[in-house]
């Protein structure tokens, strides 16, 4: 039999890494740090990553679980899972300036569970326990959702009218699980109304059709990502049943195993949507050191989303860049026509 660790190579996938609701999420507190001064207080992690949520930190962001944490008159800003309308109106009575973070395509999810709360619907939300997105759109109605916790969920649910019955998702779920879910769901219901569009992000689509490519070709999949990361833990499971023979899931390049390279001679190698660049880096330094120097990218997709800033700090910024122009051409020396 050939030795399979006559070469020795790296499949990294593309895309991976940040997605542009995370991008937006640490760039509007990077920017409100700047804006308005240290500290700026940030209900939860921003995004679900130890390294990312450390850097903000030192640079004066406070994490806290609750807004009631934050003293009153400060600047609180919801990270890109959204939160509940109940946690909005606790930091009006703390009398506290918001920004809001939440991806807009979890806000999108949110707006569906309005909508269909309100048209009276019993609405099965697919996704994890005590996920914080997943608190957040259930707050929107609590009266309308139950949760669905994956397939073998399905036979406890109880609705009030199998006739009205729609499904909404978390956004970073296993696309092929969901389904799965979906499709015991119109066993039971089967006149159960989808979503008018995917759930499941952009994002977590791309990243898991990605590592399913490499993996299938791969001895050793490592996704680097945070434990409490949803979709970077879905990758460990989709890379697994594409055919990785191995799959790990690492918060760097520290907590790789040496081990686990025996007898690899293909490593596949990939990021949750909340890893910045540098981590990846920092792994491909890592294998190359241990004789896997030869990198492939694989990339069956581009991504050129991008979402603007919030909206709160939009206007603080244009008001800023206004009250600047003004005061430049109210300058002694300055002419009329700004020449
Ligand atoms: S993973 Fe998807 S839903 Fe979550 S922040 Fe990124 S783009 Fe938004």
């Amino acid at each position: 039999m050939a030795d399979t660790t006559d070469r020795r190579r790296v499949l990294l996938a593309a895309p991976r890494g940040y997605c542009a609701g995370v991008d937006r999420a640490v760039i509007a507190v990077e920017r409100a740090l700047e804006q308005y001064g240290a500290p700026i207080y940030v209900r939860h992690e921003i995004v679900h990553n130890k390294y990312v949520v450390a850097t903000l930190e030192r640079k004066g962001a406070i994490f806290v679980e609750e807004t009631a944490e934050v003293p009153e008159g400060e600047i609180v800003i919801f990270s890109a899972h959204g939160v509940a309308p109940a946690v909005r109106q606790e930091a009006e009575r703390g009398r506290l300036a918001t920004i809001d973070a939440t991806c807009p395509l979890v806000t999108k999810v949110h707006k569906e569970a309005v909508r269909f709360a309100e048209a009276d619907y019993d609405i099965l939300l697919i996704g994890h326990e005590g996920h914080e997105e997943v608190i957040g759109t259930s707050g929107e109605a609590p009266d309308h959702i139950t949760l669905v916790d994956g397939p073998e969920d399905v036979a406890n649910v109880q609705v009030r009218d199998p006739e009205k019955v729609v499904w909404l998702s978390q956004t970073t779920l296993s696309v092929d699980e969901t389904m799965e879910t979906v499709d015991a769901l119109k066993g039971r219901f089967p006149l159960l109304v989808s979503p008018p569009s995917d759930d499941i992000c952009y994002a977590t689509q791309n990243r898991q059709t990605a590592i399913k490519r490499v993996a299938a070709d791969a001895d050793l999949v490592l996704v680097v990502g945070s434990r409490n990361s949803s979709n970077s833990a879905r990758m460990v499971e989709v890379a697994l049943g594409a055919g990785a023979r191995a799959a790990h899931l690492v918060d760097n390049a520290g907590e790789i195993d040496e081990a686990w390279l025996e007898g690899v001679g293909t490593v596949g190698l990939s990021s949750g949507a909340s890893v910045p660049e540098v981590l990846v880096d920092e792994v491909l330094e890592w294998l190359a050191a241990r004789g896997f120097a030869d990198v492939e990218v694989v990339q069956p997709m581009r991504e050129h989303i991008q979402f603007s800033l919030p909206k709160e700090l939009r206007r603080d910024l244009r008001a800023e860049a206004a009250a600047k122009v003004a005061a430049a051409s109210a300058a002694p020396g300055a002419s009329a026509d700004g020449s």
